[in-house]
């Protein structure tokens, strides 16, 4: 075993949209597998709170069944499943309604939270935040609690603000955790080590010798049924404003003073800080919106939506500029879109030329050299290096891959944790380090939402791009513009 068991406190976790999607998909089976790891102690308490019409029996079942589709089959164990559910219970609740509430408070003043750390979990639509806060404020439940909150934190700049205020209003800074799972991602906290762990890539790490950083998450399936969600939002707010941008602040941000929370959000702050801001005419020379057309097996974006008008992108490439000392003249690429190729999110290093050949004349050039850190969906990390092709034939080049994920030796037994895992009980130990700060969230509305008016005031439509495809004509223009390509979707 590589890794280490630190049971957490006693807990009381309350998920609000205990019978969601997210929730059963994700919550439950992380809490599952970090369970049966022996990190969660039988005397922690998950409460699922919906509307839904069920009994703590009836719950469980729902939980059983979504663990049992989740979790790989080798971690499925019966006994271990029982003491899990066991620790499982349902309360029924109507957020909107304030009698609803009073029996929930009711039941909660009759339970010993002593000596336990509680969580509230907000896995519902954006619109409910306000009434659960306000119910639990009304209660005094929110004191000495601890908020999670999912995206869509806001859809801009403005409500964003207003969001965090009302979040403000119930429970301190240090009391919130703004979730984008992407953080909890073993190869996200992994770019970091690799940074900060080591002297061998930091004189690296910078535009003199990275010529592009690419960033992708590409996505095969369409709207998924989100499409009421997904035509009034689109890519730019429900992937580049907080994923995206996340992933590009990691890669990008200063050494900070020390792992902690933080040291690390300020730095990340200073990041979107510097984005070179784009508005009016820059918009159309650095980004690039799409929406995919039908192929004989899909329909297509506009048909999904049941809008045959809808201008919402379900693509976007964007050439990001930073404005520091670090990075000045390397574009930071993000590109993000549905009913691509396949699923694939990645972020890579791209670094210069060899300033000289000395192999000129040999049939294979050299490439550049790149790193490329695959959060989905292997994670993994791979340096690409070249190398002389083996045996005989004289001096022949090729591109080696060198995986630079974990060590082979001590990797035999490693179960790769899900992102949720690692975040839920980094709300329970108290470390916001892989979660969002307030001023985070609205610095990235502040250079999205430029971009976003500028769309809507061109009146153009997106362009259009073949489902399954590498993306829109348009995105690989912007790229060659600077003599860069982009890495195969594959
Ligand atoms: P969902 O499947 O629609 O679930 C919504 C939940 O809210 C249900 O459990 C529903 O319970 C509950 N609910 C609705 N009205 C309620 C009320 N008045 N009182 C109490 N409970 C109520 O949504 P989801 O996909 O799980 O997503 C939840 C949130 O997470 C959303 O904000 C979403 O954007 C965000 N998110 C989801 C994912 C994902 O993978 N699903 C990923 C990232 C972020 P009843 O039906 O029992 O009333």
């Amino acid at each position: 075993m590589t890794h280490k068991i630190i049971p957490v406190p006693a807990f009381d976790y309350f998920v609000f949209g205990a019978t969601g999607d997210l929730a059963q998909r994700k919550l439950l089976p992380a809490l599952y597998y970090r369970f049966i790891d022996g990190q969660i102690p039988q005397s922690a308490r998950v409460i699922g709170c919906s509307r839904s019409k069920l009994d703590t029996p009836g719950y469980r079942q729902l939980a059983a069944n979504a663990i049992r589709d989740q979790v790989k089959p080798d971690y499925l164990d019966a006994k271990l499943l029982e003491d899990f559910l066991s620790i499982i219970s349902y309360q029924k609740i109507d957020v909107s309604d304030p009698e609803s509430w009073c029996s929930f408070a009711s039941v909660i003043e009759q339970t010993d939270q002593t000596n336990r750390v509680i969580v509230f979990y907000l896995s519902v639509a954006p619109s409910l935040f306000m009434p659960i806060i306000n119910g639990l404020k009304q209660h005094n439940l929110h004191n000495n609690a601890r908020l999670v909150v999912e995206k869509p934190l806001g859809l801009d700049l403005e409500s964003a603000k207003n969001l965090n205020t009302i979040l403000l209003d119930a429970f301190e800074e240090d009391r919130i955790y703004r979730i984008d799972h992407y953080l909890g991602k073993e190869t996200v906290q992994n770019l970091m080590a690799l940074r900060f762990a080591n002297s061998l890539f930091e004189p690296l790490w910078n535009s003199r010798y990275i010529a592009n950083v690419q960033i992708t998450a590409a996505e095969s399936i369409g709207m998924g049924g989100r499409e009421e969600y997904y035509d009034k939002s689109g890519a730019m707010r429900d992937m580049v404003q907080n994923h995206l941008l996340q992933l590009l602040c990691l890669s990008a941000m200063e050494p900070p003073i020390s792992y902690d929370a933080n040291g690390i959000r300020d730095e990340k702050l200073k990041v979107l800080r510097s984005l070179q801001p784009y508005s009016g005419s820059d918009v159309g020379r650095n980004t690039v919106r799409g929406q995919y057309l039908s192929n004989d097996r899909h329909l297509s974006y506009q048909q999904e939506a049941k809008n045959p008008n809808s201008t919402t992108e379900s693509y976007v490439a964007i050439n990001v500029g930073i404005n520091n000392w670090r990075w000045s003249g390397t574009p930071f690429y993000l590109r993000t879109g549905k009913r691509l190729r396949t699923n694939m999110t990645e972020i890579s290093f791209e670094f210069r030329h060899v300033p000289h050949s000395i192999f000129g004349g040999l049939d294979t050039p050299t490439k550049p050299n790149a790193m490329v850190i695959r959060l989905q969906p292997d994670e993994r990390i791979d340096l690409e290096i070249m190398t002389k092709e083996p045996g005989p034939g004289g001096m022949r080049l090729r591109q080696s891959i060198l995986d630079a994920t974990f060590d082979s030796k001590t990797n035999q037994s490693f179960r790769m944790p899900r992102a949720y895992e690692r975040l839920l009980l980094d709300v329970v130990r108290g470390d916001q380090t892989l979660f969002m700060r307030g001023d985070e969230v609205e610095a990235a509305w502040a250079w999205v939402d430029p971009i976003i008016e500028a769309w809507q005031a061109s009146g153009e439509a997106p362009e259009t791009y073949e489902a399954l495809s590498q993306g829109p004509a348009g995105a690989f223009e912007l790229i060659a513009q600077a003599g860069h390509r982009w890495r195969t979707i594959q």
